[in-house]
C-alpha cells in the first residue's frame, strides 16, 4: 500500500467511515492535529468509542505523557449553592488532589520539614475555592476526610476539620499572584535556619536552583497567621517562588500541589549545600557567572516562570556580597572602569583631605 500522510480530516473522515485507527496502514504517518483526534475521539461519531477500544495490535503513535496535576477550573462556574459545594468537595477531581496532600503531607513529615501539627497545604480549585488541610492534626497522618475547603478570605466552605488559621498566608499569596495555584508551608531545619538567621540564601551556586526557584525571597516576621504576616509573605510571594519567613520557616508555591512541594525540596536541599559548602575552602564559595545567569534566567521563561530579575545587569544577578563578603560576581562591570576612576580620584582627594587635616593637629 502507498505510504500515505493522514491529516486530522484524513482520519476523523477514515473513523466516520466506520474504520477504526487499527485499520490505518502500517506505515501511515499523522499529522500533529491527527495525533490528537486519536487521542480526543471525533466528537459525535459512534467510531470515537471504537478508537479508545481500538486493539492494542497496532498501537498508534501518540505524544508522550508529560506529568501535570494542574487543576484548570472554568472562570465564572465555581458552585455556589450548599448542595453543589458539597457535591464538588466529594467529585472525583477534587478527591484526587485531596489523595495528593495526603501523600505530601507523608512525604513531608518523612524528610522532617515538619513536626508536631506544623505545616500546611492549599491548592487552589476555583476563582473563589481553596482546598487546605486541617489544624492541629500532624501533616504526616492525614486523612482524606481531615481536608477543608475554603474561600479567598478564610471562610470554611466545606470539611468536617477546622482549616489551618495559617491558610490565611497562603490565600494572601494567591490573592497577588494568580500563577499561585497551590502553595507548601513547613519548617524544614535548613531553610527555617536560613530565616532564623535573617540570611537570603545567594544566588549561582546551583544551576537547576536558578531555573525551578530563582531568587529565594526574605519576609520579616510576624505572627504567624496574623493578617501582618499575610501581608509582608503576599508581597514577598508575588516575585519570589519561595519564601523564607524571618525567625517562623518556608514558603513555596507552585501551578500545583507537586510543583510547590518540589520547591520546598529545593530550598531545604540548597540551603544544606549552602550551609555545608560554607564550611569549606575557608568559605570561598564558587559561583557561576552573570552571563551564565542570565541564561538560567532566560531559562526559566521558557518553563513558564516569570523573574524579576530578567532585565537585571549581569553582573546584579550573582552579587552575593550580603551573604558573604568576598562571594562575588566574577563578570567585571563594563561600565565600571569610567564611574570607578571617577571614585578613584575623588577618594583619594578625600584622603588627601584627611591626611592633610590629621597632620595639622599634629603639628
Ligand atoms: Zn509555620
Amino acid at each position: 500500500m502507498r505510504k500515505k500522510v493522514f491529516t486530522a480530516a484524513d482520519l476523523e473522515a477514515w473513523i466516520k467511515s466506520g474504520k477504526s485507527v487499527a485499520d490505518l496502514p502500517k506505515d501511515a504517518v499523522l499529522t500533529p492535529s491527527a495525533k490528537d483526534v486519536i487521542r480526543d475521539g471525533v466528537p459525535g461519531a459512534p467510531a470515537a468509542k471504537a478508537v479508545a477500544a481500538a486493539p492494542a495490535a497496532a498501537p498508534a503513535p501518540v505524544d508522550p505523557i508529560l506529568p501535570d496535576y494542574e487543576y484548570h477550573w472554568t472562570p465564572g462556574k465555581d458552585p455556589k449553592t450548599p448542595a453543589e459545594i458539597a457535591a464538588f468537595f466529594e467529585s472525583p477531581a477534587i478527591v484526587a488532589i485531596k489523595e495528593r496532600m495526603v501523600d505530601i503531607g507523608k512525604r513531608m513529615w518523612a524528610r522532617e520539614y515538619t513536626d508536631g501539627n506544623g505545616g500546611n497545604l492549599t491548592v487552589r480549585v476555583g476563582d473563589n475555592l481553596v482546598l487546605c488541610t486541617p489544624t492541629l492534626v500532624s501533616k504526616g497522618f492525614m486523612t482524606l476526610e481531615q481536608m477543608c475547603l475554603v474561600d479567598l478570605d478564610g471562610k470554611q466552605l466545606a470539611g468536617k476539620f477546622k482549616r489551618t488559621s495559617e491558610c490565611m498566608t497562603h490565600l494572601a499569596i494567591m490573592k497577588r499572584q494568580p500563577k499561585a495555584k497551590a502553595c507548601c508551608h513547613a519548617h524544614p531545619p535548613h531553610g527555617t535556619a536560613f530565616a532564623v538567621a535573617g540570611v537570603q540564601p545567594p544566588t549561582c551556586m546551583i544551576p537547576e536552583a536558578e531555573v525551578f526557584l530563582g531568587q529565594i525571597g526574605l519576609a520579616q516576621y510576624q505572627t504567624p497567621g496574623s493578617p501582618e504576616n499575610a501581608e509582608v509573605v503576599g508581597n514577598a510571594a508575588v516575585d519570589h517562588m519561595a519564601v523564607l519567613m524571618v525567625n517562623h520557616g518556608v514558603i513555596t508555591w507552585g501551578k500545583d500541589i507537586e510543583d510547590a512541594y518540589w520547591k520546598m525540596e529545593n530550598v531545604e536541599a540548597y540551603c544544606k549545600t549552602v550551609w555545608v559548602a560554607s564550611q569549606l575552602n575557608g568559605g570561598n564559595l564558587l559561583t557561576i557567572t552573570g552571563g551564565q545567569a542570565k541564561e538560567l534566567i532566560a531559562l526559566r521563561k521558557t518553563l513558564g516562570m516569570d523573574d524579576k530579575r530578567a532585565n537585571w545587569q549581569e553582573c546584579q544577578l550573582c552579587d552575593n556580597s550580603d551573604f558573604h563578603p568576598g562571594t562575588v560576581c566574577r563578570v567585571p562591570d563594563q561600565t565600571a572602569p569610567a564611574d570607578a576612576a571617577k571614585l578613584d580620584s575623588e577618594a583619594e582627594k578625600i584622603v588627601q583631605a584627611l591626611t592633610d587635616q590629621i597632620l595639622s593637629s599634629l603639628k
